[in-house]
């Protein structure tokens, strides 16, 4: 295959979470985040990247940056827990124009604690919803998650969501990713990384500044699934800007 189809099936088949066989990963011990870059010649840019994710986000440079409007639809999909992280796939679930690409909808996850930092502050939770455009480039629009009010678009995920790595589920209504945004789309922008092996660079981070919330019970519950936590420490930014 052309190598830039490879490259592309490299960057998408774990970003999408498909069935991939590379070698296993984890988030302690011998297999944890500071062993990834050894662990497979093909996760060396997580030892060697100079635009690795996630981060945490102190200065940044005042831009007139363009307006976040992604357009999502309901739709049906399915539930995995591929022993990583818990993710949602839509065939079709809407689409992202930004900086001249056309990027479609692909899927969400989540990170408990959150991945990225603002003022080295932590949330117990984040969601990343990714796009890619038909080049393969991505583009993850990120939301944090604090303590407060139930979050009603979390509920139906969480009460189908498989508890053993490996399994799946057909979620029972259709979902908007929309839901799973905070009203306010005020955001960070910076280049980074997948936050997870083979850790590929030249993903666009859209991080939104104002939390969502869900329910102490809701928090303990995604928590609980994963007894290591799910997160990647935050990367050196090696010179990178975060604009907002
Ligand atoms: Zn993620």
């Amino acid at each position: 295959m052309p190598r830039s189809l490879a490259v592309l099936s490299f960057v998408l088949l774990p970003a999408l979470g498909l069935a991939s066989d590379g070698p296993h990963w984890s988030y302690e011990g011998e297999e944890g985040p500071a062993h990834w870059a050894g662990l497979d010649e093909h996760f060396a840019v997580c030892g060697s990247g100079k635009e690795q994710s996630p981060v945490d986000i102190q200065a940044t440079e005042d831009t007139d940056l363009p307006a976040l409007a992604p357009r999502y639809a309901y739709a049906r999909g399915e539930i995995v827990h591929n022993g990583h992280t818990i993710q949602v796939n839509v065939p079709v679930g809407g689409s992202l124009e930004y900086g001249g690409r056309q990027y479609q909808f692909k899927q969400f996850h989540f990170h408990a604690p959150s991945e990225n930092r603002i003022q080295g502050k932590s949330f117990p939770l984040e969601v990343h919803l990714v796009h890619a455009d038909a080049e393969g480039h991505l583009a993850v629009i990120g939301a944090l998650y604090q303590e407060g009010a139930e979050s009603a678009a979390l509920k139906p995920l969480w009460e189908t969501m498989p508890k053993e790595g490996g399994e799946k589920a057909e979620l029972e209504l259709a979902v908007n990713p929309e839901r799973l945004l905070p009203a306010g789309r005020d955001y960070y922008r910076f280049p980074g990384s997948l936050t997870t092996p083979p850790c590929s660079e030249g993903v666009q981070w859209l991080l939104l500044k104002q939390p969502v919330s869900a329910s102490a019970e809701q928090l303990k519950q995604f928590k609980d699934l994963f007894e290591h936590g799910n997160a990647r420490p935050v990367q050196p930014l090696h010179g990178r800007v975060v604009e907002e």
